[in-house]
């Protein structure tokens, strides 16, 4: 099979890189740091996408996107995390927040909510994850209740709820009524609602990322209801399916594994040739998933999307992300323990300072590789799911 991306792609990718370039520091580790201009750069660099139409270019026109091709979107996604996902927390609302209240809104939330997130001036967080409500979703139990006067009262816990502490609104899932998957409603609330509490969960994610939110009574009206009442699995399945393919992990595992022999120089060069051939067939694993991901993304094209193809890209991408930061770790040996010389590491002419960076860059890949096999579905999960289509197909 034969994966042409075209000359509107490549203008593309080569368009973010300048952007990236110009607009994104070298050292730049994300919007997560301990350090809060990260977080600013990530904000800022939404308004640049934005102001030249690109950070929802793979919109439809109406809601003001430019319809980009499912490759575009492919180059987008992929130099985004090869760069460590310089939107911060924002790739949500574009990937699947926007499209959820596209395809399931009343024209009154479209017009409230698309434009923001088409600016690029919203963090949405998503409210799914309950203390006993993972994996299994449906377990789910925190309810809303009709208000006397009129709307909805919420009350309950979410947990592992990323940027929640720096989101203004939540895609919450509740339980309103009826079983399992019958009965849950999606509400969109502003996350200063009264009655939210956020308490950060300390993690080796960095700040921001992981959080309680506990909901004490609070009010939403019915302007909040996205979709039916009772009919929100409809919805969750919907963005399950956008959030599924919505990172390409392997374009920073090729960028890392590509930058390391310059990276690391002489080390490179005393390298044992056992751990150069690891390194090469690290490569081509990540060529592999890479084709994968690109048969998916074919198929959905096409309309024929598969979930247990799907599940098994995901196998193969959440593993080579961490195969790939234990190549990368064991490649660097000791560096990965900090410059030696500090002073040098310093002056961006040294290699110790490439070197340092590059260190630093692996040592965030590796922390976030960890969670990768849990986040948006686990691996057994995955794998349940395969599992089960081999049985029914025999
Ligand atoms: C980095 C990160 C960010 C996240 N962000 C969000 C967010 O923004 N919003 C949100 O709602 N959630 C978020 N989550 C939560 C995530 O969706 C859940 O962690 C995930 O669905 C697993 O649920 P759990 O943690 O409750 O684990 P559990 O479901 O309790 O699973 C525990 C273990 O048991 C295994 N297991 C469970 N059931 C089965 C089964 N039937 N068969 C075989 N094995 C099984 C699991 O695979 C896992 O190994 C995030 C998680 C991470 C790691």
């Amino acid at each position: 099979m034969e994966f042409e991306f075209g000359a509107e792609s490549d203008a593309l990718r080569a368009r973010l890189r300048e952007l990236i370039a110009e607009h994104v520091p070298a050292d730049f580790l994300g919007a997560f740091t301990d350090d809060p201009r990260d977080l600013e750069v990530a904000q800022a660099f939404c308004r640049v996408l934005a102001r030249d139409g690109l950070l929802t270019m793979a919109w439809p026109e109406e809601y003001g996107g430019r319809g980009g091709s499912i490759w575009e979107q492919t180059v987008m996604r992929e130099e985004m995390w090869a760069h460590h996902e310089p939107r911060g927390a924002q790739y949500m609302g574009v990937n699947w927040v926007g499209p959820a209240i596209m395809k399931h809104g009343t024209p009154e939330q479209r017009a409230r909510f698309l434009p923001p997130i088409a600016a690029g001036e919203v963090i949405w967080c998503q409210g799914f994850s309950e203390p006993d409500a993972g994996s299994d979703l449906p377990a789910l139990r925190t309810t809303a209740t009709r208000a006397d006067g009129g709307g909805w009262r919420i009350n309950g816990q979410k947990c592992w709820t990323s940027y929640a502490g720096i989101a203004q609104w939540c895609f919450l899932l509740a339980r309103t009524g009826g079983h399992r998957r019958r009965g849950i409603t999606v509400f969109l609330l502003p996350v200063d609602s009264p009655g939210i509490t956020v308490r950060p969960i300390r993690s080796m994610l960095g700040p921001h990322h992981l959080n309680e939110v506990f909901f004490d009574d609070v009010a939403v009206d019915d302007s909040g209801v996205l979709g039916e009442v009772g009919e929100g699995w409809a919805v969750v399945r919907d963005v399950l399916a956008y959030e599924r393919v919505g990172i390409s992990r392997y374009a920073r595992c090729d960028r890392l594994l590509q930058l390391a022999p310059q990276a690391l120089a002489d080390v490179w060069d005393d390298l044992p040739e056992s751990q150069v051939t690891r390194w090469a067939t690290a490569l081509l694993e990540t060529r592999g998933v890479r084709l994968l991901a690109y048969k998916v993304l074919q198929a959905q094209a096409e309309g024929h999307t598969d979930p247990a193809v799907v599940a098994a890209y995901r196998v193969a991408a959440t593993l080579l992300d961490q195969s790939v930061a234990e190549v990368l770790m064991d490649l660097l040996g000791s560096a990965a323990l900090g410059p030696a010389d500090p002073a040098a590491a310093a002056d961006p002419a040294d290699p110790e300072h490439r070197l340092a960076r590059f260190a630093a860059a692996v040592e965030d890949h590796w922390r976030y590789a960890q969670a990768a096999t849990i986040a948006s579905g686990t691996l057994e999960m995955q794998r349940n799911l395969i599992g089960r289509t081999l049985v029914r197909h025999g």
